[in-house]
């Protein structure tokens, strides 16, 4: 699909936003992230720093900062994250830094984290941040999706379900919520929600200037 930066390349400057994205795994997240990624210019992923090992194909700086654990242990200590947390058996943190200097500068960033992180960032940043959660469309649907692989045993897809189902009990702790039957349509839903929120009052930083003007008595 085609970019769309015309959505955004108005004079006015404006801040930039915190876009969460979370759902259980098998409710379609990492593909409507990846679209959103490719179709918009003015959003990008937020790195995350993670002391866990790259997977194959995964590159530093792309996908993850990836890091020691004494080097992640020091970045807490220097309260150099704006949310960190235990996933796993392995850490995983948000550098604040990046994160500053890009929403000053506009720029907007999607997050893939859990209901925990978002509570993290939420309390850090609140007006920053957008929270969307996506649901699978019935539970039938979300075990055939747990399951698509086929080589895994009853199990693991119980344990898989038990882990999808505790994280669809936070689902009230999100600003939006959107049940994913259709990806096309719930991508456009997602792309609402971002176009909206980029024209909250507060976010339009240029506005006091520009209105002013419109406001300027004539001689
Ligand atoms: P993975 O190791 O599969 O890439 O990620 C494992 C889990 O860690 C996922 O549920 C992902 O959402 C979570 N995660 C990744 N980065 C962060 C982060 O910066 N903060 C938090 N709280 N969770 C993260």
């Amino acid at each position: 699909m085609a970019r769309t930066p015309e959505l955004h390349d108005d004079a006015l400057h404006r801040r930039g936003l915190m876009f969460i994205l979370s759902s259980p795994s098998g409710a379609g997240k990492t593909t409507i992230s990846r679209r959103l990624l490719a179709h918009d210019a003015h959003i990008r992923m937020s790195v995350s720093v993670t002391t866990r090992p790259p997977r194959p194909g995964e590159q530093d700086g792309r996908d993850y900062h990836f890091t020691t654990r004494p080097a992640f242990a020091q970045m807490v200590e220097q309260d150099e994250f704006l949310e960190w947390a235990h996933v796993f058996g392995h850490s995983y943190g948000t550098p604040r830094a990046q994160i500053r200097a890009g929403l000053k500068a506009g720029g907007d960033f999607l997050f893939d984290i859990d209901w925990q992180g978002t509570q993290q960032l939420y309390q850090k940043a609140e007006t920053d941040v957008v929270r969307v959660f996506l649901l699978p469309p019935s539970l039938d649907e979300l075990r055939r999706r747990l399951t698509a692989r086929g080589t895994d045993s009853d199990e693991v897809i119980a344990a898989r379900m038990a882990r999808a189902q505790a994280e669809i009990s936070h689902w009230d702790g999100y600003d939006y919520v959107v049940v994913n039957d259709d990806v096309d349509a719930c991508f456009r839903k997602v792309v609402q929600i971002l176009a909206a929120e980029r024209l909250r009052r507060a976010r339009q930083t240029g506005l006091i200037g520009f209105v002013r003007e419109l406001m300027r008595t004539e001689d």
